[in-house]
């Protein structure tokens, strides 16, 4: 293969979703010669946005930017004592490719996490008697306060153009938010989109339960905004074609259309798609990183020297690009020692579906991020967690995303084809709503990732292998769940309804969607000891590696997981500029 070396560069950035995005403007802003690596296609907007169609079939069932398992794949197994297999089709989650990255085609919810949330293991430690919870969990407080992390949230609000109710400004309640929220230094940056029936539906039940509804925070804009980098934003026409699509109409919050049109016409940066990082390259001392080797568009091995790298290729990219370049320890469940793989955890979520004969919900006008949820069924804010013996929670909530012709739902036992399903697409279409819940998930001493010692790449490098499965801890949270989303619906009186929960002998099923809120593997905390990265997520190993991304969460919140990503770029972003440049070297004496 033939081997070339390009002109140095002070930053490479692997990865251009929302992670490389916030580097890259950040750093090229602070004069830095930066140059990113994406390893799908260029996705300029006119590639996308309106007058072309937002069709189903392209992107929601063949997956038109999503990664394909040849970019991607990896390999899975629910515990040690079995033998990991391929994926050979996306299921359970969607990472993007191209640039943008999942970005592109997320939904746009964008809630924070609650202060217990970051402060989980100080909570349990408290709530819960010693020996009540699974010895095996492993959950950590992130390494930062919620004063240190919050203008970071605020910056992120403003770059997306929140649109929603403040629930708690500077300590104060305020009416119609969410009174569980941490303090926000700022209020919304723009209102809430307008509500759907069904959301209002759901909300005016659950408030008449005594629970404490608002608006979906979202990054799908509810009115024009300009964001602090000067981009802008259009009010969002409520097309519905949001989550698997990129938006058509500028109105969703991604890497496109908040950050990429700007740091593209700064001189200082650039970038190269097509272009597949395969390792990391590390000097002899492996202390530092000399650059990375990407496989450029014509199958030619490229190394790009760079003094700092900046590893954004989503959660477990970065995980398996730390191992295979030997940056960090692999971690063995059985010592616990080592730390890069440690702490992998996912999310379940479950629905009811409730069907009214007599109720139209105009399901096809709708936002990816409209709708109704409620934060009461989260750690710290409900006592029975504790009582029936789990850690964790969820939010409940009723969005709209049933308009789409393909997969609408239709009452238990219609036939998926032929006569019998266009005499229910007839009688039901529009006429159903769902309650989801978007649940917690611990981290566990046996869950955890490595390199597969027989599955390759086509390049030859071993693929990432998973060891994962639901615990009981989750699985009794969903039963309780189930029963809560059992009450509002039955106060809702619909004439039928049908579910889809787990059970408490459920394993996780690789080939059904839940989200791609993937998350641990390399994360942040106070000691080398049991942690990737420290607080700038910065690697403990390698000083000029930094690893933002979903790969730095000790566990999974029921918070969706990208505005604190954003956060935490940014409060990486800030540290490489104000302390790393003056003074390169660990920002974090171990
Ligand atoms: C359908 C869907 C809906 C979602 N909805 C929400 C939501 O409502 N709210 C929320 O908070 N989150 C949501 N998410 C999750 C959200 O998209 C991710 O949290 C976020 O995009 C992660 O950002 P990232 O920068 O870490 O990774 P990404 O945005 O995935 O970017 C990573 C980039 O790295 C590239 N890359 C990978 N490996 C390499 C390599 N070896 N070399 C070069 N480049 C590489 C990838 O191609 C990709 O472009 C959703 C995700 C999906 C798929
Ligand atoms: S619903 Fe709004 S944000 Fe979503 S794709 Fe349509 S216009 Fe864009």
């Amino acid at each position: 293969m033939q081997k070339i070396t390009n002109d140095d560069v002070d930053v490479v950035i692997v990865g251009l979703g929302w992670a490389g995005s916030i580097m890259a403007i950040e750093l090229a802003q602070a004069g830095l010669k930066v140059r990113a690596l994406e390893r799908g296609p260029d996705r300029p907007p006119e590639d996308f946005a309106y007058p072309k169609p937002a069709d189903q079939y392209a992107y929601a069932i063949r997956n038109k930017v999503f990664a394909t398992p040849r970019d991607a794949a990896l390999t899975v197994r629910y515990n040690t004592g079995e033998t990991a297999l391929p994926t050979r089709k996306w299921g359970a989650f969607a990472p993007g490719t191209g640039v943008g990255g999942s970005g592109l085609h997320w939904t746009g919810v964008l809630i924070r996490p609650t202060p217990t949330d970051l402060k989980l293991k100080t909570y349990a430690d408290k709530a819960y008697k010693r020996g009540t919870l699974d010895p095996d969990m492993r959950v950590k407080d992130f390494p930062f306060t919620w004063d240190e992390i919050e203008p970071h949230f605020d910056k992120f609000d403003k770059i997306c153009g929140l649109s929603g109710n403040t629930g708690n400004l500077n300590g104060q309640i305020q009416p119609g938010g969410d009174p569980f929220e941490g303090p926000r230094s700022n209020p919304y940056p723009l209102p809430a989109l307008h509500d759907t029936y069904n959301s209002s539906l759901f909300a005016a039940t659950a408030k008449s339960m005594g629970y404490h509804p608002f608006p979906n925070p979202s990054a799908n804009v509810s009115s024009a905004w300009t964001n602090p980098y000067g981009s802008q934003l259009a009010p969002c026409n409520y097309c519905g074609y949001c989550s698997k699509y990129p938006c058509l109409n500028y109105s969703k919050a991604s890497p496109q259309t908040a950050i990429l049109d700007v740091v593209k016409r700064m001189p200082n940066f650039d970038y190269k798609a097509n272009a597949m990082v395969i390792r990391v390259d590390l000097h002899a001392d492996k202390q530092t990183a000399r650059g990375v080797t990407y496989i450029d568009e014509q199958q030619r091995e490229v190394f790009q020297p760079a003094k700092i790298v900046i590893l954004s290729s989503f959660q477990f990219a970065n995980v398996r690009l730390m191992l295979l370049s030997g940056i960090g320890k692999p971690y063995d469940p059985i010592t616990e020692t080592g730390t890069i793989g440690r702490n992998y955890a996912f999310l379940s979520n479950g629905a009811a579906t409730l069907f009214f004969k007599d109720k139209h919900f105009n399901s096809f006008a709708t936002a990816g991020a409209t709708g109704e949820m409620f934060n009461d069924i989260s750690p710290g804010n409900f006592d029975d967690g504790i009582r029936l013996g789990f850690l964790g929670g969820a939010k409940i909530h009723s969005s709209q995303s049933t308009g789409a012709p393909i997969g609408t739902a239709l009452p238990p036992g219609t036939p998926s084809w032929g006569q019998g399903w266009k005499e229910g697409m007839v009688d039901w279409y529009d006429r159903s709503m769902k309650i989801g819940i978007t649940t917690t998930c611990q981290s566990y001493r046996g869950h955890f990732l490595d390199l597969d010692p027989t599955y390759k790449d086509p390049w030859g490098q071993p693929l990432l292998r998973m060891t994962f499965d639901w615990r009981q801890n989750e699985l009794k949270l969903q039963r309780y769940l189930r029963e809560i989303v059992g009450k509002i619906a039955k106060e809702m009186k619909p004439d039928f309804m049908s579910e889809s929960f787990l059970g408490l002998d459920s394993h996780w099923d690789i080939t059904k969607y839940v989200s791609t809120h993937n998350v641990g593997g390399a994360i942040m905390g106070d000691s080398p000891r049991d942690s990737a990265l420290n607080r700038y997520l910065q690697s403990w190993d390698v000083h000029n590696v930094f690893v933002p991304g979903g790969n730095a969460f000790p566990q999974n919140f029921q918070a969706n997981p990208t505005a604190t990503i954003g956060a935490i770029t940014l409060f990486a972003a800030e540290a490489i500029k104000n302390h790393y440049l003056k003074s390169p070297g660990p920002l974090v004496q171990a």
